[in-house]
């Protein structure tokens, strides 16, 4: 059953929440924490196209709360329009974990153009020195070549250090 909010649909996955559709003021994303088991909540984002200025509003609310319930956020196929808000406000990354991501690769062969599903553990030392895992084109069995500045679009996995002073 689907629970639709404003443009933002909630499903029940197996062990996991699945939301798709756009995140705004509408989503109240908040509550999604009610439905926390052992203090776990999934969130699978493979559906999120879009998220406006007040969405990540009540983005960084939920994970506010989250931080002082003691709720772990557990994020999966985490989409692009959401790894662009992870990496440009670090307060929208709470105390979430993201065990897998989308990024954009390019074909220079063919020319296709994909996101591609990034799994954290399994690239989990090359993401640590910011190196684009490597990923087969699907048309044309090239190499594809990772579209973004990793120094950038993989900001989101590094601690963030506590500046002196
Ligand atoms: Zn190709």
């Amino acid at each position: 059953m689907t629970d639709t909010r404003g443009r933002l649909n909630i499903d029940a996955g197996e062990g996991q929440w699945n939301l798709s559709g756009s995140i705004d003021e509408t989503s109240a994303l908040t509550e999604l924490l009610s439905r926390a088991q052992h203090s776990n909540l999934v969130l699978d984002l493979a559906g999120v196209t879009f998220i406006n200025s007040l969405g990540v509003r009540d983005w960084i609310r939920m994970q506010n709360e989250a931080t002082r319930q003691g709720i772990a956020i557990e994020l999966r196929r985490v989409s692009e329009p959401i790894i662009h808000q992870l990496n440009m406000i670090i307060a929208t990354r709470g105390n979430s974990r993201v065990a897998s991501f989308y990024a954009p690769y390019a074909c220079d062969s063919c020319g296709r153009e994909e996101s591609q599903l990034i799994d954290v553990a399994a690239n989990a030392v090359g993401l640590a020195n910011l190196v684009a895992p490597s990923i087969t084109c699907p048309e044309c069995a090239a190499q594809m070549a990772f579209n973004d500045f990793p120094e950038r679009y993989f900001s989101f996995l590094v601690p963030e250090t506590p500046r002196p002073g």
